[in-house]
């Protein structure tokens, strides 16, 4: 789960990381209520998206030479000719996609002067089974770009678990970052207080770019992008009120509603499947086949005949779907029941698209019996790559 800019701030502030103070605003008017409250001279007026890279980002409604999402501001009057400008329209980023997002909130900071801009992230690395702090001096720009032409530059560290964060992991970074006597204090206390952030929070990463070395001599986070683990999410009652749906891909936010695993891809094969490593393994198999999947799709192991409903319309909502895959292997879950579930699913949906089932596991020659007995139009897969192949061929057909 994603959350706004402002308000990864205001949840690392509670854990004692320095931020710049800063109001949110949905109006104009607010925006420079906002600026109001703060000492300036210099705002910021930060668009508020669940997407990175909008400074050097383009608003599709405004002239090609407009500024992006992240202006600085000297007075009031800036700060309300920015709001004017950035609320209700599209930008577009390297992170949203040719689409962009409509820009429906404003984060209103007080502007710093910048003497240097670093990278730091915090990240589960599975590889080392730790959190992983990715430093780089090259901050502020696209650290994409900094790892492809200078991986020189970016360093990594590990922390391990049962130590926690020592004071050893905050010199580490200061020392690539090239901070000495105070500044390196400064840089100790900023990641001992964003680990302790990270754990708190269950966050799955945190990455602060720019951290910022203000002309002042202050170490401050002046962008976060945190993310957290959605498995620990029951543990922070106060973090799923940040939700922000409208963000989210409304067939996501459908789907999390009867607890399904599901991401929406561009394909034309929708495809639904018990566990993620074998929903993985369909969306190969159908590439290999010369087509496109239109979905992930886990139901997971415990799936009843509603939850296969359910991801049946799901499914079926996405115009682009000209066919659907069911892979099922019935392990606790027996391939009979399974099979009147997508019978009464495919009959109450009304079912347009071909549609091919592979079973496998238990009672499943009871399972085709009873897809076969149906009288609907279901094609029976042999095996995962038969079942592929009669999809991709089924679509063809049709189109
Ligand atoms: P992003 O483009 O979405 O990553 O948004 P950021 O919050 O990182 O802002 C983009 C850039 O704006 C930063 O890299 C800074 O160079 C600049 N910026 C942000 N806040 C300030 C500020 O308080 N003062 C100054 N001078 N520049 C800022
Ligand atoms: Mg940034």
């Amino acid at each position: 789960m994603n959350i706004h800019e402002y308000q990864a701030k205001e949840v690392l502030a509670k854990f004692g990381v320095p931020v710049p103070a800063g109001f949110a605003a949905l109006t104009v008017e607010e925006a420079v209520a906002a600026a109001g409250k703060l000492p300036g001279p210099l705002y910021v007026v930060k668009a508020q998206i669940h997407a990175g890279g909008r400074g050097k980002g383009k608003f599709t409604e405004l002239p090609a030479d407009a500024k992006g999402g992240v202006r600085l501001a000297r007075s009031a009057d800036d700060v309300r000719a920015a709001a004017t400008d950035m609320l209700g329209n599209t930008l577009v980023t390297i992170q949203t996609g040719p689409h962009g997002k409509q820009v429906n909130r404003l984060y209103v900071t007080d502007g710093v002067d910048i003497a240097k801009e670093f990278y730091l992230a915090m990240l589960v690395d599975r590889a080392s089974g730790r959190i992983a702090l990715v430093v780089s001096t090259e901050g502020g720009m696209d650290i994409e770009a900094v790892a492809h032409d200078t991986p020189e530059k970016i360093e990594t560290l590990t922390i391990d678990p049962a130590t926690g964060i020592m004071p050893h992991h905050g010199r580490a970074v200061a020392a690539v970052l090239g901070l000495t006597g105070d500044l390196a204090k400064q840089c100790e206390n900023v990641v001992a207080k964003l680990y302790a952030a990270f754990i708190g929070t269950d966050a799955s990463q945190m990455e602060i770019n720019p951290l910022a070395v203000t002309d002042d001599g202050r170490l401050l986070v002046l962008d976060a992008k945190v993310g957290f683990d959605p498995n620990a999410l029951y543990r922070h009652p106060d973090l799923v009120e940040l939700r922000d749906l409208t963000e989210e891909d409304p067939a996501e936010v459908e789907a999390s509603k009867y607890d399904l695993a599901f991401i929406k891809l561009d394909g034309t094969i929708g495809c639904l499947v018990n566990g993620a490593g074998l929903a993985m393994a369909t969306m190969d198999i159908i590439k290999l086949n010369g087509a496109e999947p239109a979905n992930f799709l886990d139901v997971g192991g415990g799936a009843d005949k509603e939850k296969v409903t359910n991801a049946f319309k799901l499914i079926l909502k996405d115009p682009a779907v000209k066919g659907i895959l069911v892979n099922i292997f019935g392990g606790i879950m027996r391939c009979d029941i399974i099979a009147e579930g997508i019978i009464a699913a495919a009959k109450e949906v009304n079912l347009s698209v071909p549609l091919v089932v592979r079973l496998e596991g238990t009672n499943v020659e009871l399972g085709k019996q009873i897809l076969a007995d149906s009288g609907l139009p279901i094609i029976s897969g042999d095996n995962l790559g038969d079942a592929a192949a009669k999809i991709v061929a089924a679509v063809k057909k049709a189109a």
